[in-house]
């Protein structure tokens, strides 16, 4: 991050299969974030066989988490219609915590996390916790087109996209699409490190190469400046900076 000029990260959670699992990722996380709190923010790996809602929400603030995510009930085999993720959005409300959840493309090249997030299902969840802030990752699997419907617009006034992955899957075109549909305030860069983003250039992760995408789409400086810091400040409580 020094030598790349990355000011500050926030370090998301697995959904992994197993609780366990989901507390030793949590552990590490609560470490890194302790080592440098002015440079790290982390979303808490959730697993509904894990500890209650209560508790992990008592837990995730006491170690200064932002949130949970990035989540995928369906790998847990569990739907956003069970009422542990009701329980925890309601606790995570009145906490000030954020949920992240992992969207796939319902269209698309086969491939491993091509699991199925129905937007039905994301709707219904966001109709029951309007308040609640949610990031959709990989921009929502193209659910933002749907913010051109003003119920959807009105309904979703607490959801914001992450382009996490957008070279693997989309044109980087989709910068200026989903700025127009959405405007700046609801886009954040994200960046699926340590995913590598272009396989056949790069042998190891990295977001200079995804940096230089983006900034070639020739979008509004002030534009770069909500995507890669302000919206992140507001949310995450990072300081902000102009975008150089
Ligand atoms: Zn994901």
């Amino acid at each position: 991050m020094d030598r790349e000029g990355i000011e500050g990260a926030v370090l998301l959670g697995w959904y992994w299969e197993n609780p366990e699992s989901c507390q030793i990722q949590n552990s590490e996380m609560a470490r890194w974030i302790a080592s440098s709190p002015s440079q790290f923010r982390a979303m808490a790996s959730v697993h509904p066989r894990g500890p209650r809602p209560d508790d992990l929400v008592r837990w995730a603030v006491e170690n200064d988490f932002s949130g949970f995510g990035e989540l995928l009930p369906s790998l847990q085999g569990t739907t956003l219609r069970d009422r542990f993720w009701d329980d925890l959005a309601n606790r995570s409300v009145e906490a000030d915590l954020l949920f992240n959840f992992h969207v796939t493309e319902p269209v698309g090249r086969p491939h491993p996390g091509r699991i199925a997030t129905p937007f039905e299902d994301l709707e219904y969840f966001v109709s029951r916790h309007p308040d609640l802030k949610i990031i959709l990752s990989h921009w929502g699997g193209g659910l933002f087109l749907h913010e051109l419907n003003p119920y959807i617009r009105k309904l979703f006034r607490n959801v914001y996209y992450d382009c996490s992955a957008s070279p693997l899957l989309y044109d980087p075109q989709i910068f200026k699409n989903a700025l127009q549909v959405l405007g700046p305030e609801k886009v954040l860069f994200g960046s699926d490190y340590p995913l590598r983003l272009y396989p056949r250039k790069d042998t190891n992760p990295g977001w200079i190469r995804f940096l230089q995408e983006i900034e070639g789409v020739s979008l509004e400086r002030s534009d770069l400046s909500a995507i890669f810091s302000a919206n992140a400040a507001k949310l995450f409580g990072f300081l902000n900076r102009p975008h150089p």
